[in-house]
């Protein structure tokens, strides 16, 4: 389809479903090029008009934060967790407003399904947030787009999803249990539909990049413009292979289903924070804020979410803020590092916790040096034991496998056993989604002093 008449159908469609989209994104992109303290004023006041109404209109926060006054108490609030969302998302919805709402679900983090509901506002302002990041790249609405993405179960959820595909101008490839057909046929249909960028979780991209690469096939052939990666975090050995084979840039996106769009990558590569949209604390483990450049566990509070609000949510990750201001003009903060899921918490037999983040830099490391590694996965499965999946290409099993011993004897010491599984594909999780840490363990009862330092 043509990207004007997509651009048309898109502006259609998002005026019968009321969301606004073009003209919050004429607002959000007016207010990227605010001043630092303007941008900060501005969302202080979107804040403050949400804690206003949920204090008048919302009775479940009227309880929540009974005793405190939420403009002046803002950073003492009590957080709302996953738990508490997915048991009361129909008392949280305000109660004057109730109009236009839909129910969202996700699969969350835990595999846990997760329901709630938001309005078309939020629906318009996180789509806008959305475009505003890839317009800074040049990608405009009804841009060609091919994705590597879930599929619904349902015969009546595929179908929607198909219909919205077509006016969206876009195609997809499930990212579940794919083969090299399914691969193949992606890559034909990419070389004839020619989409401007393609879209998807980092780990399936990084996966397509490699399959690309040992069919022999020519990535560049492909033109694509960009490839924006998202829902996983990106390691950059990762980007720097899928950027080589496509010969583009690769875009993070971070994001929650429960928060929209959280920050988007600059052609700086500054992941900026939509600012305007959300208001993202970093909170050590007590909740007290941590200065900027420090790691910690990321807060959301949503601004556009009067009719369900979302106010300091827990969203179980770990991210840290830049210190540094970017040079590309826009002055919307920053997130230095999004590192992963609070609860990837390796034990040791001492009782020592630790981001399972430390895998992925012994994985880096080991990428930099021999390259070879496809796929990994690591569990554990006892306090003294961790699994080591791997799908490898042409590295030697002895070579990582005397490495991770040596890493893990170095890490966690020499009570820490180690067993090595290879595979010729590593499953992902319905949605398309890989993760590349499980445990079997609770992790809450030894988490209270987990270290989030890789090295
Ligand atoms: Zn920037």
């Amino acid at each position: 389809m043509h990207p004007f008449i997509a651009k048309y159908l898109f502006y259609c469609l998002e005026f019968l479903r009321r969301e606004n989209v073009f003209s919050f994104l004429k607002e959000l992109e007016k207010n990227q090029y605010l001043s630092k303290s303007e941008i900060s004023v501005l969302q202080k006041e979107k804040l403050n008009k949400l804690l206003k109404s949920v204090m008048s209109e919302n009775s479940y926060y009227k309880r929540k934060y009974r005793g405190y006054d939420p403009i002046v108490d803002f950073a003492s609030l009590p957080i709302l967790t996953k738990e508490e969302l997915r048991e009361n998302y129909k008392a949280l919805v305000t109660n004057k407003n109730q109009k236009y709402m839909d129910m969202v679900e996700t699969s969350g983090s835990t595999g846990i399904p997760l329901q709630f509901y938001r309005d078309r506002v939020i629906f318009g302002y996180t789509l806008a947030s959305l475009y505003r990041g890839h317009r800074w790249w040049g990608i405009d609405i009804g841009s060609k787009e091919a994705m590597l993405w879930g599929v619904p179960v349902s015969y009546k959820n595929r179908l929607k999803v198909k219909l919205k595909d077509i006016v969206l101008n876009r195609f997809r490839e499930r990212a579940y249990n794919v083969n090299v057909d399914t691969l193949l046929d992606f890559y034909k249909k990419i070389q004839r539909k020619r989409p401007v960028y393609l879209f998807g979780y980092s780990s399936m991209v990084y996966e397509f990049a490699i399959f690309v690469e040992q069919m022999g096939l020519i990535g560049q052939d492909l033109y694509l413009k960009n490839i924006i990666c998202t829902a996983e975090k990106i390691n950059s050995f990762q980007k720097k292979k899928i950027e080589d084979i496509f010969g583009c840039k690769v875009i993070s996106e971070y994001g929650a289903t429960e928060a929209g769009i959280l920050s988007f990558e600059c052609p700086m590569g500054c992941n900026h924070i939509s600012d305007d949209c959300v208001y993202v604390e970093i909170v050590d483990e007590k909740n007290n804020p941590v200065p900027d450049g420090k790691e910690g566990r990321v807060l959301v509070t949503v601004l556009h979410s009067f009719s369900s609000p979302i106010i300091r949510y827990d969203l179980g990750d770990i991210a840290c803020k830049s210190t540094v201001n970017c040079s590309c003009g826009i002055n919307l903060s920053s997130l230095e590092k999004i590192i992963g899921r609070t609860s990837d918490v390796v034990v040791t037999p001492h009782g020592q916790t630790y981001h399972s983040i430390v895998f992925y830099y012994f994985i880096k490391d080991f990428m930099e040096k021999h390259g070879g590694i496809k796929q990994f996965k690591v569990r554990q499965v006892a306090i003294d034991k961790l699994e080591f999946h791997f799908v490898i290409d042409h590295s030697s099993k002895k070579k990582i496998e005397l490495y991770i011993k040596k890493q893990v004897l170095d890490k966690f010491g020499s009570d820490m056993k180690v067993a090595f599984i290879y595979h010729d594909y590593i499953s992902r999780e319905r949605s398309g989604k890989l993760r590349d840490f499980e445990t079997v363990l609770d992790v809450a009862l030894y988490k209270t002093n987990c270290s989030l330092k890789g090295n």
